[in-house]
């Protein structure tokens, strides 16, 4: 075995990997860049190498920085984690060539997986069921749109390079072909600098199905079941799952035998996933699934497969890597229970899912133990920054059946308690409990048709907003029993404490007079300034007096957080975020609210699609924002007339005016 490794990832993975090296006392170096100097990765591992700016391009992707920094430590192998460089071939040949170990697969098999269309047509010689379509290396308009009407609507149309569902659109018409293939080859060129497609069959009522693979340096290859990704948005995973709901014993042999057979006819070694489609228009049947890809590395889902095997994946990559055989045949190989994974993300669902950013004020995850795992990358007072991945968190949970782990979910987000960021647990809390997931009926649409219930963001009750109110005054550590001396926060003895609060719910400014005697607090609110039509939907019923009682009969579910300038309240899934209105800021925001749109979030203005003087009506795209990686569209939330607009190619910060409209109309 390795005496130390160098792990060329960050966040969760890198984490998740030094606690398994630890375990088999393999000793472990982390490189990080200027963001990271302080991040728990670093903490972790028992050496950190600096490796340059916060930009991937600048740090996590410097190959060169990268093996410099494992040879100057003595590490004697790489571990890649996921994304980065962990299925870049190049890099693995330049580590082999420093006289390193790359921990994964040969970059032989890396080239024959790593673009989809040669991938595909390796499969079918192989044997294994393809998905119909165009794999070629022709790429005009014309033969391509000619294919797809061959093929048959509706189409998908994929970057060869692609990965992360960048560069995927799914075209219904005919008509929508060529506007799909640009903005997907401009998508798959900004990605991966490589802007050639494929285009296939898109499969109806379509699960994501993948089979777990691991192969040695001694030609053995076995599979450690299957998982189902379908819970997906956008092409991207949401919620994992092992084993597959609806599974039949006659499916699962042909799944996994065929993952065998993929993994086989490369010679594979390392842990890897062959990622299928299934029709399951009439459940799942052994002839309708098809070869999609291969991912040759570990994957974010790999915990599911190690909670219903009971198998360690990372410690099984460190054996292969060292050359030892597969530490099991495949009849030892057996799964047990259900087990779930959520990734947890810094993006507003209600948004349209914009990535996030923001320091993690507050932070608090569940209990941990064997049937509950929490992989994370950060701690309390940790910023998510706009460099990297904005996921915060995996809850991996395993209960004795598909029942019992779900329950297990939705509790395990019910007590997570994240504030500083918006997150996603309240869309993640929605699916868990949705009916059809619950009954095991998904298929990777699922969430687009249900997308309006599951990102409806509830509007706060009297009870979480009187939760609100004592937290911001400050009266929410009143003592638990009836000792006043357990706590000092405004003890009286003659006369009740009384406290004048002011907080804010979106564009609503609510203010109520708190008192507190005999450990009671009496709370009646009221509005103030109040303009209820705007905000309808997200006010509060503040209009009654409302009654609380400290300690309260709803502390179980009523937890709060103070953090500056704001308190959350968190409730059964969802949390709710009060503002203490900060007035300076308050004016400003006034004055820049009517007729203008602002940039969400820093990115670069991709493309602008309107021009001073236009005159455009609401939901019409004005520009296309890249940031984290994505396009995001920006439609005008009104209708009016353009008078200023920014220029293609700016890269701007949050809160950048994009576009003024020469009437202010009211929204
Ligand atoms: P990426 O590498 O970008 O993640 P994949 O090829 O793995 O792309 O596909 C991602 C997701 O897109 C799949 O999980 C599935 O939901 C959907 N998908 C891919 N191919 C098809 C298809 N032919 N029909 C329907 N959905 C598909």
């Amino acid at each position: 075995m390795f005496r130390k490794i160098l792990i060329a990832n960050r966040g969760e993975i890198a984490c998740r990997i030094i606690r398994t090296a630890r375990r088999m006392g393999v000793a472990t170096v982390a490189v990080y860049s200027d963001a990271d100097a302080g991040a728990l990765h670093v903490g972790m591992a028992d050496e950190a190498v600096h490796i340059g700016p916060s930009q991937v391009g600048e740090s996590y992707l410097r190959d060169d920085r990268i093996i410099a920094a494992a040879i100057n430590t003595r590490a004697e192998a790489i571990h890649p984690g996921y994304g980065f460089l962990s299925e870049n071939p190049d890099f693995v040949d330049q580590v082999t060539a420093a006289g390193l170990v790359f921990i994964g697969p040969s970059a032989a098999s890396i080239r024959a997986m790593g673009l989809k269309d040669a991938a595909k047509r390796l499969m079918e010689r192989a044997g294994v069921p393809v998905v119909p379509g165009y794999h070629g290396e022709a790429q005009e308009l014309v033969l391509l749109a000619t294919k797809a009407r061959e093929i048959g609507y509706p189409v998908l149309i994929k970057a060869r390079a692609g990965g992360g569902g960048k560069g995927m659109r799914k075209v219904e018409l005919a008509d929508d072909f060529a506007e799909a293939l640009s903005s997907a080859r401009r998508e798959a060129k900004a990605a991966f600098g490589d802007d050639r497609v494929l285009v296939e069959k898109y499969v109806d009522r379509p699960r994501h199905i993948e089979c777990q693979v691991f192969g040695d340096n001694f030609g053995n290859a076995v599979h450690l079941f299957e998982r189902d990704c379908s819970a997906q948005r956008r092409h991207q995973k949401v919620i994992e799952e092992a084993p597959a709901p609806g599974m039949s014993e006659a499916m699962r042999a042909a799944v996994t035998q065929a993952a065998v057979t993929a993994a086989k006819a490369i010679r594979y070694s390392g842990a890897g996933t062959i990622e299928f489609i299934a029709d399951a228009s009439e459940g799942l049947r052994p002839d309708r699934f098809w070869f999609m890809e291969m991912n040759t590395r570990l994957q974010v889902e790999h915990p599911v497969t190690e909670m219903v095997t009971g198998l360690d994946l990372v410690e099984w990559q460190l054996r292969v890597a060292a050359g030892e055989k597969l530490p099991k045949t495949q009849d030892e190989i057996t799964q047990s229970g259900h087990a779930f994974e959520a990734r947890i993300y810094a993006e507003d669902a209600a948004r349209g899912f914009l990535p996030a950013t923001g320091k993690l004020h507050h932070l608090r995850f569940p209990a941990t133990g064997p049937a509950l795992r929490v992989e994370t990358g950060v701690r309390e007072g940790d910023t998510i920054s706009p460099f990297y991945d904005p996921m915060i968190a995996k809850l991996v949970v395993h209960g004795p059946d598909r029942a019992a782990a779900l329950d297990a979910l939705s509790s395990a987000l019910e007590s997570t308690e994240i504030a500083g960021s918006v997150t996603n647990i309240a869309f993640l809390s929605a699916l868990a409990r949705d009916p059809d997931f619950a009954a095991g009926d998904v298929d990777t649409a699922l969430i687009a048709r249900k997308l309006d219930t599951l990102t409806t963001t509830p509007a706060p009750s009297p009870e979480i907003v009187s939760a609100a109110m004592i937290a911001a005054a400050g009266l929410d550590t009143l003592p638990q029993d009836d000792d006043p001396w357990s706590s000092l926060a405004g003890y009286t003895h003659f006369h009740p404490i009384e406290r004048r609060v002011g907080i804010g719910f979106g564009d609503e400014r609510i203010a109520a007079d708190v008192s507190v005697a005999d450990w009671r607090a009496t709370i009646a609110a009221f509005p103030v300034e109040g303009n209820g039509e705007a905000s309808a939907g997200a006010q509060p019923d503040v209009s009654s007096v409302m009654l609380r009682t400290v300690p309260p009969s709803t502390a179980e579910t009523l937890r709060t957080a103070r953090w500056p300038g704001h308190v959350t309240v968190f409730s059964d899934g969802a949390s709710f975020d009060f503002v203490l209105p900060d007035p300076f800021a308050e004016a400003a925001k006034a004055e820049a609210a009517v007729g203008s749109m602002r940039a969400p979030m820093p990115g670069l203005v991709k493309i602008v699609r309107a021009a001073k003087g236009d005159a455009v009506t609401k939901g019409q795209p004005l520009l296309v924002l890249e940031a984290m990686k994505m396009e995001h569209t920006i439609a005008a939330l009104h209708d009016g007339v353009v008078a200023e607009i920014v220029a293609e190619g700016a890269q701007i910060a949050e809160g950048t005016v994009l576009v003024t409209f020469e009437e202010a109309v009211a929204p």
